[in-house]
């Protein structure tokens, strides 16, 4: 418990410092704003584009704009992190959701349907989803970034460790079988799927491959590959789409997500039948994939004949260079590591200590005969795991080590992607030494929960870890930000604000992009 305890405030810290300039950049928007006519109908249009030029320039991925008793809570998601922002009162959320509606061409008087669209900023070459879900208190909207600059565009900027960056390379050279990509919602599978396409696409040997894509939906425009979008109130899904690509003679074929044993099963047949298949699938870690992919009751020689590698990731954010050294194991977080550096803040990382991210990679290729004979024997996944390792697989949790040794990036955000559970599934056979050894002293006592949902299995850490997230952000609203909290009804009629300052907390982010 000590442990643990040492290791929260930094978490806290930086979720407060993070916080704190948020909230400052949604005061001065407000305040901008404040002289505005509310009745004017340029007010929602001002709001929104405000809203997401903020969102933008906080590099944030998603905009979460949820009602609650209190108003509409601004969320922005940053570095795979989500921060309140502040409240827009419910007379004004609205008009600011109708907005945003109108924007994305959906039908803006009805507030009972789940709805989905798209808002393109021509000007900033911008892109968003847009997802909207009847709630308690009102509609939520989500929106996501979809392209900009934020964005990877080639292998090389996933910021994957050379030999995974070149494996993966070769595995595209390929003329058939399958690539799998595993990760937690969040975790760039998407990304990495792009970036592989549009390394396809370059063509390198000078002969363009004929490629085509399926999905749901479609989140980046492509130039050089035949996108398309499913579409199931026309029978266009997932299965069936990919029956119809096949006879579009194509040779490499991008499939969004194998969901259940019938797109699994279309997806190995197609890989066998001269295609090489890209696709992504929901599982903890890479050799999870096949044992999940094994119980989904699959041929076991399909998935040894078909199966290329499966790559799974975590993202984990990159420590900025104000970081400091530190060598008080109470602060590795129970991790093997001796000298390590810690995030402290400064004006250029918006007092966060964190720059962008760093994805924690591991690349199960099914060359080895070794993987080929466990996955023929059915083996499990902690199996399946040490004989990757033995065949020179580095598996993820040693890549995490291996960042925080380089001062990549700090133990607790090793722990926040692998979760705060002691977990030898994580360990191939044989690495106990790797395990964490702090074993139920990190464990908060409310992390102990007899509900089965509070003790997910890996693929679910990403919640879990989410709700360890939230919580610390909790803490933050309840302690820190208890009393600095106003309502302040005098400005612009009625906009609820928090804590005091005006700094230019965006601008100062941008510059770390
Ligand atoms: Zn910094």
């Amino acid at each position: 418990m000590d442990r643990f305890a040492t290791t929260v405030p930094f978490q806290r810290r930086d979720a407060m410092d993070q916080r704190k300039q948020l909230i400052e950049a949604f005061n001065s928007l407000c305040l901008d704003l404040a002289g505005a006519d509310l009745s004017d109908s340029e007010y929602p249009i001002q709001m929104v584009n405000r809203l997401i030029t903020l969102a933008a320039e906080m590099r944030a991925s998603d905009v979460h704009l949820q009602p609650s008793s209190l108003g509409l809570e601004l969320r922005l998601r940053i570095d795979g992190v989500l921060h309140c922002c502040g409240f827009i009162p419910p007379s004004n959320a609205q008009r600011v959701m109708a907005r945003l509606k109108v924007m994305a061409d959906l039908v803006h008087y009805r507030h009972d349907l789940p709805q989905e669209g798209r808002i393109i900023f021509a000007d900033r070459n911008q892109e968003m989803r847009i997802s909207v879900l009847p709630t308690l208190h009102g509609e939520k909207i989500v929106l996501r970034f979809l392209s900009g600059p934020g964005h990877f565009r080639s292998i090389d900027e996933l910021g994957y460790p050379p030999d995974v960056a070149e494996s993966l390379r070769g595995l595209l050279q390929e003329t058939m079988g399958a690539i799998v990509v595993t990760g937690p919602a969040g975790s760039g599978k998407s990304s990495c799927l792009y970036a592989c396409l549009r390394e396809l696409t370059l063509g390198s040997d000078g002969i363009r491959r004929s490629i085509a894509s399926l999905e749901d939906p479609i989140e980046v425009a492509v130039d050089g590959v035949a996108q398309t979008e499913v579409n199931p109130s026309v029978g266009l899904d997932l299965a069936s789409g990919l029956r119809y690509l096949l006879r579009q003679d194509p040779e490499i074929i991008m499939m969004g997500e194998i969901r259940d044993r019938e797109t699994a099963d279309a997806v190995l047949q197609a890989s066998l039948t001269g295609h090489l298949l890209l696709t992504t699938f929901h599982a903890g870690s890479a050799s999870e994939a096949i044992s999940r992919l094994l119980e989904m009751d699959l041929e076991p020689y399909l998935i040894r004949s078909s199966l290329r590698a499966v790559l799974s990731q975590r993202l984990v954010r990159r420590l900025c260079t104000c970081a400091r050294p530190s060598d008080d194991p109470s602060e590795a977080c129970g991790l093997p590591v001796e000298e390590f550096f810690l995030p402290t803040g400064c004006e250029k990382c918006a007092g966060t200590g964190f720059a962008g991210r760093l994805a924690l990679v591991e690349l199960l290729t099914i060359d080895s005969s070794e993987v080929g004979r466990a996955i023929l024997a059915k083996s499990d996944s902690r199996t399946l795991e040490g004989k990757a390792v033995e065949s020179g697989m580095i598996p993820r949790l040693q890549r995490g080590i291996d960042a925080v040794l380089r001062g990549q990036t700090c133990p607790a955000e090793i722990r926040r992607a692998f979760g705060f559970l002691s977990d030898d599934r994580f360990l191939p056979a044989g690495q106990s030494d790797l395990r964490f050894d702090a074993g139920p002293s990190l464990l908060p006592a409310d992390f102990t929960s007899a509900d089965p949902a509070e003790n997910p299995e890996p693929g679910d850490r990403a919640a879990m870890d989410e709700r360890a997230i939230s919580r610390v952000a909790e803490e933050c609203v309840s302690q820190g930000n208890g009393n600095d909290r106003q309502t302040r009804p005098s400005l612009s009629g009625e906009l609820t604000l928090a804590a005091e300052g005006g700094s230019d907390a965006a601008a100062a982010d941008d510059t770390s992009r």
